[in-house]
């Protein structure tokens, strides 16, 4: 897989159509957090710096093809400059003449490429006229690139194109872990339900060396492997495709890890009475809620074993107290490994990023993708329309 990055464009006084991802949650006017601000800075700032104009096409919300004034992406305008340290120009009426009439050190925002009907559909005319206004295409929003969108995906193959400086981390950061990794790789998948990661299981398996299963996922293993769950959250209607991923994994000598020792209670609550049983008594009238401590000795040694880790999906219901504890210990021994250099650790989902934020284990781990739905198909081994667009 190759693609360009900015050093391999010559940026000098040109026009340089950037593709980001600023789509920030508002609250009454304000950005409540600008993490997906801060994470442009590196590309906007190498573009400036190289003599570039850079030109941010970027979506807001799903104004669905028409021009929806709350999700206008001039509210972003003083969160912006106050990242970037500069003046930045809005246009929503003609990109055309704005485009013109920029000198060098500028910044340009054009209003929100959702509200024209032509960006979903992947338009043609809309991208040809989207390339017209620049000289360069970087695309630095990897967490829209499994959209096909005029902005992400046509564009790129009508104008000179690039990786910015987020796109290339992550997509580095992944192919390091899934690509071409240092062996033996564990795969860490938890979270809910195995209907929404059925993909993700399926390209695993055939992947990685080992693959541990947590969270809610688990209990429909444990289940399809004739165990009682009582009233555990699981989709028993899954365990015939649970036994054909055992399957699989049998046939690719993959290591499936499920848990050793569960902690059940009685409730789906914070500080419910709870008790640690082994996985397969689980009481008629209980509910697994996380795993336990046996397991989480048993994920340390797979991790102390391994060169890469990838992790998507918390091991337990780590929202509420002491649920967490699986997550936060198998979290902090991923980050122990990470920081003495034995172990390359990449993890992205919206609830992973979360957990692992609050097991205060994300800072230290190798790569934290806060690209969600990209990150995912990427786990599945599925091409990215807007990746796909950039190589060559
Ligand atoms: P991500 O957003 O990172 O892809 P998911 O959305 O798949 O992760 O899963 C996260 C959710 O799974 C959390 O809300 C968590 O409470 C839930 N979960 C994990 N383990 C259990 C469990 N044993 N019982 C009920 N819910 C669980
Ligand atoms: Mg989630």
């Amino acid at each position: 897989m190759t693609w360009k990055t900015l050093d391999d464009m010559d940026l000098s006084g040109k026009r340089v159509l950037t593709r980001v991802d600023i789509n920030v949650p508002v609250e009454n006017g304000e950005v409540t957090d600008t993490t997906r601000i801060d994470r442009i800075l590196p590309t906007v700032k190498d573009i400036l710096a190289k003599g570039g104009l850079p030109v941010l096409v970027a979506h807001f919300g799903r104004p669905k093809g028409k021009v929806v004034p709350e999700m206008s992406l001039r509210q972003l305008l003083p969160a912006l400059q106050k990242a970037f340290g500069q003046p930045v120009t809005f246009a929503d009426g003609d990109y055309g003449a704005a485009v013109q009439a920029m000198q060098p050190g500028d910044i340009l925002l054009l209003e929100n490429i959702r509200f024209a009907p032509g960006e979903e559909k992947n338009d043609p005319d809309f991208a040809a006229r989207l390339a017209s206004l620049a000289d360069i295409y970087c695309n630095d929003a990897f967490s829209a690139a499994h959209r096909a969108h005029a902005s992400t995906e046509a564009v790129a193959r009508l104008l000179p194109a690039c990786a910015g400086r987020l796109m290339q981390a992550e997509l580095s950061a992944l192919e390091a872990a899934l690509g071409t990794p240092k062996r033996p790789v564990v795969a860490v998948v938890g979270g809910a339900k195995v209907s929404t990661k059925l993909d993700l299981l399926g390209n695993l398996v055939a992947k990685v060396d080992h693959l541990v299963i947590g969270g809610g996922m688990a209990n429909t293993f444990l289940y399809a492997q004739g165990h009682e769950i009582g009233t555990s959250l699981a989709e028993k209607d899954m365990a015939g495709t649970a036994r054909d991923v055992l399957a699989k994994a049998d046939a690719t000598g993959c290591t499936i890890h499920l848990p050793k020792d569960i902690v059940v209670a009685r409730a789906f609550a914070a500080e419910a009475p709870h008790e640690t049983l082994p996985a397969d008594a689980c009481p008629e009238d209980a509910m697994i809620l996380d795993a336990g401590p046996q397991t989480v000795a048993a994920l340390e040694a797979v991790f102390g074993a391994s060169k890469t880790l990838i992790w998507n999906g918390p091991l337990g219901a780590f929202e509420l107290k002491p649920f967490d504890a699986a997550t936060n210990r198998a979290a902090d021994a991923a980050a122990r490994l990470t920081a003495a250099g034995d172990l390359i650790t990449v993890a992205g989902g919206g609830d992973t990023v979360a957990a692992l934020n609050q097991a205060g284990a994300a800072d230290r781990f190798t790569y934290i993708s806060t690209a969600g739905g990209a990150f995912l198909e990427w786990m599945e081994g599925k091409t990215l329309p807007g990746v796909a667009a950039l190589e060559g």
